[in-house]
């Protein structure tokens, strides 16, 4: 199995992070995707994947980005350090980049959002990397963007919006991300668009340390996508949808 999206340079693990790594490796985790949210954070992402080498330890790839709520000050320079360590060689995607309009009624921050992102989609095409892309209230922008950076793919991660947005995405060659949401038992748009998406579209993702498990409290791990999996192939079975397998090199 492959965790498609979680944060181990997150503080949260700063006490006890090689013994859950080597615990996920036990498991059956035998890869994760790891991603930043900004500069200091995708160098630590990189710095936790070297150190973590070898044969206890999942494999970890990492995607380093500027997430859009995480856009400061100095993003100019933010993007210009993104694109030399692109150039390194050293990240395997972009992200998280994108958008997220979620209580954000400032029409210059939106646009610098979208600014910041369509940076990062740029950087997709010049280094010919995949996208990590976290998108909240803004589907209509985040598919013209997508749609004007055709070339660009990648993880729509933590997936939120409607089933035919999911097929939109889809045809552009996306895979959807899904987490924990849908061990929710409110989640009904997840759930519809966990059965109507194609099996090997969809990722599944912890975000770890974040979104535990519904019914659990505190911080999550990638354990989390067996769980995940299970609720996604139940959905699946019932709706006479081929299931999900997610192997470690897809
Ligand atoms: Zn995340």
């Amino acid at each position: 199995m492959f965790d498609a999206h979680a944060h181990y340079h997150d503080k949260a693990f700063d006490d006890d992070r090689e013994e859950v790594l080597k615990l996920l490796k036990n498991k059956g985790i035998k890869r994760i995707f790891e991603a930043g949210e900004n500069m200091a954070g995708s160098l630590a992402a990189l710095e936790t994947a070297e150190r973590y080498k070898g044969d206890v330890y999942p494999e970890i790839s990492v995607a380093a980005g500027l997430h859009p709520l995480y856009i400061e000050g100095v993003w100019e320079d933010e993007l210009q350090g993104l694109e030399e360590l692109l150039k390194s060689g050293k990240a395997a995607a972009v992200g998280e980049c994108g958008l997220d309009y979620r209580g954000i009624k400032d029409e210059a921050v939106r646009k610098r959002q979208r600014e910041v992102f369509e940076a990062q989609l740029c950087m997709c095409e010049e280094y010919g990397l995949p996208a990590v892309v976290h998108s909240l209230d803004a589907a209509e922008d985040t598919l013209r963007l997508l749609r004007a950076h055709k070339t660009v793919t990648g993880l729509l991660h933590g997936f939120a919006y409607s089933a035919e947005v999911a097929a939109q995405c889809v045809a552009l060659g996306w895979k959807i991300g899904i987490g924990t949401v849908i061990t929710r038992p409110e989640a009904a748009k997840i759930k519809k668009v966990a059965v109507s998406v194609p099996a090997e579209s969809i990722l599944v993702e912890s975000d770890a340390p974040y979104m535990p498990v519904f019914g659990n409290k505190g911080r999550n791990d990638s354990l989390s996508i067996f769980k995940i999996t299970e609720a996604v192939n139940k959905l699946r079975e019932e709706a006479g949808a081929e299931k999900i397998c997610q192997k470690p090199e897809s």
